[in-house]
């Protein structure tokens, strides 16, 4: 970034502008301001007061009564009222006749209000703009203005009360944390035998997984102050900034320690500092910075410094070396039971029916996020009251999953029949491979309601439990399965439409995968044609390979999906029948469920 020079302006210069507004304030802002608040009342309470004898000033007009009341603070302005005892009623209460009561406020508030504040507020900006051009300027001296504060917020235990408990799963992350935890009750102990905890400790994983929430727990557990700010805060517009917010973060936790300081998204300043693109001075002053100050503290001062990150490998090495963030916590997306934990944790702030079953709840939102199960419940919770009930039941939970997934139901979107009839043999396509072929998961549920994604139906599959691994077979059923829906509409109606796209990317990507990263086909064996760029985010990847070995795997992947799909358009040719029954059944309900499928595929019609 480039420091930009601004010209010192003289001291007169500023006093001008001064002078300036404030002629500028008391022109437009004192006539609104110096208004006495008149607040109406009705007449009621106008006639309690005067039997209160609480009434100093009042006006009686034709259509309006306007006093105050004994100490005069307040105007009150009520109608007037057909009401023939009111002057003597009025005399006796001791209100005193006046005529034009003052709306006007004590000359002290107006002066206050119209002189002092304005000066108040005009010497702060002008200070801070001075500040500004200083530190444009000089840069070094900072601190001494006050600038570059890191503007840490301060959790206490007590605001904020997250424990482990509030954290449901990641069990393996508890554990790790549990240690630093017994560190701050007891350091004794630790020092006692010359141990050191480490200086910074690396949460790394998926978003939304609940880091953040880790990190406020051991915060909670510890019963320690808690300091958190977000890597991206200390990237500032100008060089030097990020340093000196750094510097005085550190300073404020150590005055606090025992204590733990939390840097959100720490990848926005601990990038690699690869040189390329000529660098970026303010961030890398802000990671040296922080480098300094980790290596400078001692072991033992009680100072804990844990970060997120969901780039770990975008990581500048000199970060996470022995002695910095040398401990590195993955925090994972949950598995089944993890999600089933998160969603009962979620689940008892909202009122949910007793019979609803949070396993199938979990199953159905395998691959799901922390954060996306708790928006799954509150959604749930929405639903129930938009249809006017009190408790959540698992009807809600279960449509919520697919909004999570695939959006609202899109009411009012109107399939011609013909398209319905598509939508239908080609979800029905994908179920009947998925059943037909004994590896795959059974479908859940088969619908051909639009979603507000642009899906126009799906069918949802569910695993029985978690699968750590996938054998060859099962790839290529899921492969097969993908391809059903369109191998449904060659097989009935001799033509094919639009509505593969997804099912085209997701086959594609799985055989992308068999082939360059699990190491099944025949012909490259056991080498690695691609590396997964970001794990946690999305997982793209790049090639490591020649161009011409990249023209040999294109054509395997084509040559994998095509053998699939032939697979899946036998299946179907050969169940035919059922196909038809099935799609009809669909297009007359157009949600199905797993049961109901099973049901009709075995024969045993209603
Ligand atoms: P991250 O920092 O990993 O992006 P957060 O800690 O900010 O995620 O989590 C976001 C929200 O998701 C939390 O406020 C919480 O409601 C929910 N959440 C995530 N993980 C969990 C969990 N393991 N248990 C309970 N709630 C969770
Ligand atoms: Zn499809």
């Amino acid at each position: 970034m480039k420091e930009v020079k601004s010209p010192r302006k003289p001291l007169i210069y500023y006093y001008g502008i001064v002078l300036l507004v404030l002629l500028l304030f008391n022109l437009l802002v004192t006539p609104l301001l110096s208004q006495r608040q008149v607040q109406e009342v009705d007449y009621g309470t106008f006639m309690s007061m005067i039997d209160e004898k609480n009434i100093g000033e009042v006006e009686v007009s034709d259509s309006s009564i306007v006093f105050t009341d004994k100490e005069g603070t307040t105007v009150y302005e009520t109608g007037a009222m057909e009401d023939p005892g009111l002057t003597e009623r009025l005399y006796a209460s001791g209100a005193v006749f006046a005529k034009d009561i003052e709306r006007t406020m004590s000359p002290v508030l107006s002066f206050l209000l119209t002189f002092v504040l304005p000066m108040v507020i005009f010497i702060g900006l002008g200070q801070y703009m001075s500040k500004k051009i200083l530190q444009q300027m000089g840069g070094k001296n900072s601190m001494s203005f006050g600038m570059g504060k890191s503007n840490a917020k301060v959790y206490v235990q007590s605001t904020e009360g997250i424990r482990f408990d509030d954290v449901a799963g990641e069990d393996e992350a508890k554990e790790s944390l549990a240690e630093i935890v017994d560190y701050l009750h007891n350091p004794k102990k630790y020092t006692d035998v010359g141990a050191s905890m480490p200086k910074g400790v690396l949460l790394v994983g998926p978003p939304g997984t609940g880091k953040t929430m880790l990190a406020k727990a051991v915060a909670g557990e510890a019963n320690v102050p808690f300091f958190s700010i977000s890597g991206s805060e200390f990237v500032e517009m100008f060089v030097g900034m990020g340093a000196s917010k750094v510097r005085d973060l550190f300073r404020q936790a150590k005055e606090k320690a025992p204590c733990i300081v939390f840097i959100d998204e720490i990848d926005a300043i601990g990038k690699k500092r690869d040189g390329q693109y000529g660098g970026n001075d303010e961030r890398e002053q802000t990671l040296n910075q922080l480098l300094t100050e980790m290596d400078g503290f001692e072991g033992n001062n009680g100072v804990i410094i844990l970060a997120a990150t969901n780039r770990p490998e975008s990581l500048d090495p000199a970060l996470t070396r022995p002695g910095r963030f040398d401990r590195r916590v993955p925090v994972e997306l949950p598995d089944l039971q993890g999600r089933e934990a998160i969603l009962k944790v979620h689940a008892k702030k909202i009122k949910v029916a007793d019979d609803v079953d949070f396993h199938t709840i979990a199953r159905m939102a395998s691959g799901a996020s922390g954060a996306e199960l708790a928006n799954i419940i509150n959604e749930a919770a929405l639903r129930a009251v938009r249809s006017g009930r009190t408790v959540v039941s698992e009807a809600d939970l279960e449509e919520s999953i697919e909004v999570v997934i695939a959006g609202y139901q899109k009411k009012n979107a109107v399939l011609s029949d013909q398209e319905k009839r598509v939508v239908a043999y080609h979800e029905i396509g994908h179920a009947l491979v998925a059943a037909m072929q004994s590896h795959s998961a059974p479908v859940q549920k088969i619908t051909i309601i639009p979603r507000t994604s642009g899906a126009l139906g799906y069918t949802m599959q569910v695993e029985e439990g978690d699968k750590y691994l996938m054998t060859k077979q099962e790839i290529e059923n899921k492969i097969a399965t993908f391809t059903g829906g369109r191998a449904a509409e060659e097989v009935v109606f001799g033509e094919i439409t639009t509505g593969a796209s997804n099912d085209i990317e997701q086959a594609t990507k799985l055989a992308r995968a068999m082939i360059t990263r699990y190491g099944m086909s025949d012909e490259f064996d056991m080498v690695a044609m691609e590396t997964v760029n970001n794990q946690y985010l999305g997982g793209d990847t790049s090639l490591a390979c020649s161009a011409d070995t990249q023209k040999e795997i294109d054509r395997k992947v084509v040559e994998l999906v095509k053998a699939q799909h032939e697979k899946a358009k036998k299946i179907l040719q050969e169940n035919r029948e059922k196909l038809d029954v099935l799609a009809e059944y669909l297009y007359e309900k157009e949600t199905i469920t797993g049961g109901e499928f099973m049901k009709i595929l075995n024969g045993q019609e209603e």
